[in-house]
């Protein structure tokens, strides 16, 4: 008799089946257009000049090992890390209201939200995700239990926010339901709420006491700057906008090119008051998480990204490497819906450059992105999505000479 007669096979995880599917291709002028991975122009992973100098500085340091980090992970990392996200002046971190715990990248500080949540939180145990989002969102927040319901997110004949459905569902949404926020570069569609927008969005998650849970993904690769990339966080969090406790999960993988070493931290804001006892109690409670799940984070990755974070000099190449990936992606972006434009492709192809971040999503069709695949060779998820970083001078025309044809 089998143990497990009852358990089915699976199918494989869309985006890393197509990446296997991509890889057994034989044709030479294959694109990978799939994973959110940052490429250079030549297609190759890039790692960027300021975690180079990290890591030369980092294993030359007399104090260097593999010791176990602690429960809650590097010290000097998670300090940075709220600052990166929070802002150097941030009233929360000032009034000491921020508990930082590190996680296994964004992934994971997700996955601690979710656990946390479904023991402790004593609102409406729904989470509402963006329609579209990413795809392991409703996986996370599943497997840990919770109801996952959807808010309006993407107007597909506009191809721009659907504002009025994001905030009607917000609306009608029990009060203390929870709503996750992607703080920018929305994954898929690249599309992110304007500051305007942005404000009206957390008015009115307020004024139903949801909780606010925000999920930083791609802080840098929107605009290039950590600061205008933080500012729906630090307008929910500085201005007060917010009553109810605020989640923030951060992840270093696409901003550092870290992708393999898992370097993120979950940052919880308990309350918009300072509350010792209940920051020490949230700590305690994140604290056992880890431990009973992962004993403790790892640390080359975390303190790599400490050592570029605490350092003028190497602080200011990661900046500049920001804009050397972002500013990339949106020469690719423009290249694109110049070569469409110039090939008279049937559609529209504005929202191309219009969109931000790592992603953009192209309208087209299953169907269109088989046929892409199938005859060409250029790989993208089957909703369209094509991670603009894999663009590049030596690709781009092929490339839209392949939508061209799966269009017309
Ligand atoms: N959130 C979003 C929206 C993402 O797109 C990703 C990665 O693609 C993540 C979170 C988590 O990434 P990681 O676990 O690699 O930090």
């Amino acid at each position: 008799m089998s143990y497990f007669a009852g358990i089915k096979e699976l199918p494989p995880d869309p985006l890393f089946g197509l990446k296997a599917r991509f890889v057994a291709d034989p044709r030479s002028d294959k694109v990978d257009l799939g994973i959110g991975a940052y490429r250079d122009n030549s297609g190759k992973p890039w790692i960027l000049p300021a975690v180079r100098l990290a890591e030369a500085q980092l294993v030359k340091s007399p104090t260097y090992n593999h010791e176990y980090l602690s429960i809650s992970g590097f010290e000097p990392f998670l300090n940075t890390a709220s600052k990166v996200i929070l802002g150097e002046n941030s009233k929360a971190l000032k009034e000491k209201r921020v508990v930082s715990q590190q996680s296994l990248s964004g992934t994971g500080a997700l996955h601690v939200a979710g656990v946390f949540l479904k023991e402790f939180y004593t609102g409406e145990k729904t989470i509402y995700l963006s329609k579209p989002t990413w795809a392991n969102h409703q996986q996370i927040f599943n497997t840990i239990g919770f109801k996952v319901d959807s808010y309006p997110y993407w107007n597909n004949d506009t191809k721009s926010l659907d504002l009025n459905g994001f905030l009607s569902t917000i609306k009608s949404a029990p009060s203390g339901s929870i709503f996750l926020l992607h703080a920018c570069a929305h994954n898929p569609t690249g599309l992110d709420p304007t500051q305007e927008q942005w404000k009206q969005i957390l008015k009115e998650l307020d004024a139903k006491k949801h909780l606010v849970l925000f999920d930083s993904a791609y802080q840098g690769f929107a605009s290039g700057d950590l600061d205008k990339d933080a500012f729906s966080i630090r307008y929910a969090i500085d201005e007060n906008v917010l009553s109810t406790p605020v989640i923030i999960c951060q992840s270093f993988a696409k901003n550092c090119g870290m992708y393999g070493e898992r370097v993120g931290a979950i940052h919880v804001i308990p309350s918009p008051e300072a509350n010792e006892p209940l920051n020490r109690a949230v700590k305690s409670q994140l604290n056992k998480i880890i431990r009973s799940e992962i004993s403790n984070p790892p640390a080359y990755g975390s303190k790599i990204v400490s050592t570029i974070l605490n350092d003028r000099a190497l602080r200011q190449q990661w900046e500049a490497d920001l804009v050397t990936m972002s500013s990339r992606i949106i020469k690719m972006r423009h290249k694109l819906q110049d070569l469409l434009v110039e090939l008279g492709t049937p559609g529209t192809w504005d929202h191309i450059v219009n969109q931000t971040g790592m992603f953009s999503f192209t309208g087209l069709t299953p169907e269109m992105v088989a046929r892409l695949e199938k005859t060409h060779g250029v790989y993208l998820v089957s909703s369209g999505r094509a991670s603009v970083a894999g663009l590049n001078d030596g690709n781009v025309e092929k490339v839209a000479k392949a939508f061209d044809e799966v269009v017309r």
